[in-house]
């Protein structure tokens, strides 16, 4: 066959699956051209040039733009991300970024909102990809909460508030993912089983006996092992100054060993009721200088601030994509922090 015998070089006509759509170029009962899709970003053409039948690859180009959103939230995050245009994914994105600084679960209101500048690729005039996010703002609980995506100079990319600060914390708010509070930090109650009057000095997260419990910032192993009522109990200790204890554990992570090292959001145990214990749940302690706190509403600790070497670069970048992002939705929402000079 011609065509055969004139894309042999570039693609094997065996290497051809039946099914693929074909686009024909036809002209005075002669076919002239030919186009075979190989996958969604490479076709191979045919073409008729002066009589000699040639195959070539051709990639179909990808185009990148940058675009913004702004929505507000009247049911949920997810229809209020539908309705600004956002994938699924992005909506994602943007409540992870600022899953640190807001309880999308619970402390969503209506009338908040958010805006959003991020990527997407284009092939065809139709979005192949999107993000990620370069820059967002979430309006809640009376605050607007910004998020800067800057990548150092070891290539690696996070998110910094407007001080430069990562938007994460070093402490994750919850052990358990999927989990319900069902005891919270109080300094007296009855306990369940003791019937005595006791402080509850931690969170109880009920969840299925198994259910993975993660360390809450890197730290260190220092207790792991049975303890009196806590049952099954693993302690860390996390930059000298804190502690966390997980306890009635029904096991613990394989290999986990004190003194070993641990990072946020590591597997260190399983919920259980090992212990003194009505049911399977996890009980939560947080201790600042040996102190207990109520882990839901200690004020936590950000993670790392970027290096002082990249201060400009990042305040320039904070400049120009504030300017962006203020392009996006009404223009009196509130007032944007001074760029140049936050706080
Ligand atoms: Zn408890």
């Amino acid at each position: 066959l011609p065509l055969a015998r004139a894309s042999a070089e570039v693609l094997p006509v065996d290497k051809l699956q039946a099914g693929q759509p074909v686009r024909l170029r036809i002209r005075d009962n002669t076919l002239q051209a030919l186009e075979y899709d190989l996958d969604a970003n490479r076709f191979l053409r045919w073409e008729r040039k002066e009589g000699r039948l040639t195959a070539e690859l051709h990639t179909r180009p990808r185009i990148h733009q940058t675009r913004t959103a702004y929505g507000r939230i009247r049911s949920s995050l997810f229809a209020a991300g539908d309705r600004a245009g956002l994938s699924e994914r992005l909506t994602m994105e943007l409540a992870q970024i600022f899953g640190w600084d807001i309880d999308f679960a619970h402390e969503l209101r209506q009338g908040d909102w958010f805006r959003v500048l991020y990527r997407v690729a284009l092939r065809d005039g139709k979005r192949i990809a999107d993000g990620p996010i370069l820059a967002a703002q979430f309006y809640n609980h009376g605050e607007v909460h910004h998020a800067i995506r800057f990548t150092n100079a070891s290539g690696e990319a996070d998110y910094y508030t407007l001080e430069g600060r990562s938007v994460r914390k070093a402490f994750l708010r919850s052990p358990v993912k999927f989990s319900r509070i069902t005891s919270g930090f109080s300094p007296n109650r009855d306990h369940p089983i003791l019937g005595e009057r006791r402080a509850h000095r931690g969170v109880d997260y009920a969840a299925r006996t198994g259910t993975p419990v993660r360390a809450t910032g890197d730290g260190r192993v220092r207790f792991r092992g049975q303890r009196g009522g806590f049952g099954r109990v693993v302690t860390l200790r996390h930059f000298n100054r804190f502690t966390t204890v997980y306890a009635h554990l029904s096991g613990f992570a394989s290999g986990l060993r004190e003194g070993e090292t641990v990072e946020q959001g590591e597997t260190i145990g399983y919920v259980g009721q090992s212990g003194l214990a009505t049911g399977p749940h996890l009980h939560y302690e947080f201790r600042v200088r040996g102190r207990h706190r109520d882990p839901l509403h200690v004020d936590l600790p950000r993670a790392a601030a970027l290096p002082q070497k990249f201060r400009d670069r990042f305040r320039e970048r904070r400049h120009h994509l504030l300017a962006w992002l203020a392009t996006a939705g009404p223009q009196q929402l509130a007032a944007l922090p001074d760029a140049d000079n936050p706080s």
